[in-house]
Order: C-alpha cells, then structure tokens, then sequence
C-alpha cells in the first residue's frame, strides 16, 4: 500500500453491505474500511468471532459494548497494530479503499501513515511541542518548502495552535492532558492520513477537555473518517453518525468471545435498536 498505488473506491449503499439499514436507508455512504468475517485470535484464543463491518467516509463510527468483548481488538487491526502483539492473528478481511490490508506486500508503515491512531493515554513524545509534530513529516523523509507551516497547520486543525504558539519550543510533557491529547491528534494529522483509530481518546480527560476533543472531533470528520472505542454512550451519542455494539457470548466451554450485535445509524442504535441485548445495554439493564 503505496502513494502509487491506485486507490479504488469501493462505494457501497448501506442497504447492499449487510448492515441492519435502520433509519439510515437510502443513506449511501462510500465505505472506507470494511471487515469480513473478521475473526482475531491471541494465541489459541479467539477473542472476536465473524465480524462484518462498514466503515463510511467522512463518518464518524462509534464502537461501544461491555469492557473485554473485542472493541480495541477490532480497532487495532485496522492499520495492523496487532501485528505487535506476539500471537496476535488474524483471519477474514479487511480493506481500505478495497485494497486488503493484511496482503503480502502491504507496507504496514504506509498503512499506519493513512490510518492514524490517538491511545487513551496521551503519549506524546519527550520533545517539544515543535518537534513532536514535526517528527513524521521528518521520519517520512518529506521535503517540506516550510516545516514551520506544516506545524502551524496541524496545530491549527487539532484546535491547540492558539494556545501553544508562543511556546512551541516548550516540552509536550509540560502541557494539560486534554492539550497533550490534542497535540497527539495534531502529530496524527501531521503525516496526512485519511482514516484516525481513536481508543478511548477521553478515558484520562475531565469533562471540559473531553468537550473539547468531542468539538474536535465533529470538525475533524469535515476531512477525516474518524472510529472511535468508547465506554461512555452518551459520548457515543453526542459525536458519532454510526454506532456498532459489540457484546461478548460464553461458549460451552465457558470461554468469552466478542462478537458485533448491530451496526447502525447512531439515532437508530439509540432510540430503536433492532436487537435486545442492544437495548438491554443501552438502558442499562446489562452490561
Ligand atoms: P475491549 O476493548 O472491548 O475492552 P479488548 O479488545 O481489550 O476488549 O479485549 C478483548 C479480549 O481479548 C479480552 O478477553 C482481553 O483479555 C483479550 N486481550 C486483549 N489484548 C490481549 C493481548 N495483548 N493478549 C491476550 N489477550 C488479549
């Protein structure tokens, strides 16, 4: 997965990729990532079974279910991530812009330059706020005609350039949280994907820094496809366009294994969902 290689768009409708189409009908969306009958196993375990999946361009997808039934599993096989994981594996498919990223000759650098990903504990790294968004763009070996616009840039998209640039010299470390957060979506966006992984990107964040990655992430998605893991539902709720709930079922062996219930439009997820445990969760009444 190349610059050269030809992105071909796979443009699905809802109504012809599988999905429950719920109060999205009609909707079509062209899909970014797809999964089919995705399966991931740590070892002999298999921690997520059968999972099919669309991901809409421009969307934002929200991932929420029970703790341990597979969500961050899931999420990180979309640019590879599990790869380093000793015993990691994966059966099934998965594509971005059709195209399968666990081929061969795939590039799992390329792939995580395109689908980015922002962790629940901000990370950035122990260099200065300049630095640290400067540092894919550099690692990547781009001639950039001004490495000081590209900084300004991302900042300025990851809503953080007001605040920090009379500091950019500064050590990332000395920022708040929800400032550290952003800077990691700022040094995400600075090498140019299409696609941002976040894992519970407010998990450590209090309620004004969360609101305002919340803020971020609406204006994000005018440019970005953006999938999320959240435990809190009623974030999942405020910022995303599609939900999937993921539960997780006891075999006869008493073993747990993650499995997708439904995927929909997050109102539909929300208000009418097509499936009991779905409802169930959402209410409260498990979980
Ligand atoms: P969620 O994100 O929904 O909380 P996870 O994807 O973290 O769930 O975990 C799904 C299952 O996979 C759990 O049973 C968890 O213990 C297991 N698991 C997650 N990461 C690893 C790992 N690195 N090695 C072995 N098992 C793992």
């Amino acid at each position: 997965m190349t610059e050269s290689t030809p992105n071909l768009p796979v443009s699905v409708s809802v109504a012809s990729s599988g999905v429950n189409t719920g109060d999205g009908a009609g909707r079509a969306f062209e899909s970014v990532i797809t999964t089919r009958d995705l399966s991931v196993y740590y070892g002999s375990y298999q921690a997520v079974r059968h999972v099919d999946m669309n991901f809409g361009k421009n969307r934002i997808t929200a991932m929420i279910g029970p703790s341990g039934c597979g969500k961050s599993t899931v999420l990180r096989c979309f640019n590879r991530m599990n790869d380093l994981i000793a015993g990691a594996r994966v059966e099934g498919t998965i594509t971005y812009h059709g195209q399968d990223v666990y081929a061969e000759e795939v590039d799992t650098i390329e792939v995580r330059r395109r689908v980015g990903m922002v962790f629940q504990k901000p990370n950035p790294f122990p260099k200065s706020i300049y630095d640290n968004i400067a540092y894919g763009p550099r690692v990547n070996g781009w001639k950039v005609s001004s490495m000081d616009d590209v900084v300004e840039e991302a900042l300025t998209r990851a809503a953080l350039w007001d605040e920090v640039k009379d500091k950019l010299k500064e050590s990332a470390l000395a920022l708040s949280g929800g400032q550290q957060q952003r800077l990691c979506i700022a040094r995400c966006i600075a090498v140019q994907p299409d696609v941002i992984l976040m894992d519970e990107p407010c998990a450590s964040l209090d309620p004004i820094a969360t609101s305002k990655i919340e803020d971020l992430m609406r204006e994000l998605a005018d440019d970005y496809t953006i999938i999320i893991v959240t435990h809190n539902m009623q974030q999942a709720a405020r910022v995303s366009d599609r939900t999937a709930f993921f539960t997780a079922d006891v075999d006869d062996e008493g073993v747990r294994h993650g499995r997708l219930v439904e995927m929909d439009w997050t109102n539909k997820i929300f208000t009418n969902p097509s499936d009991p445990r779905t409802e169930g969760y959402i209410s409260g009444r498990f979980g």
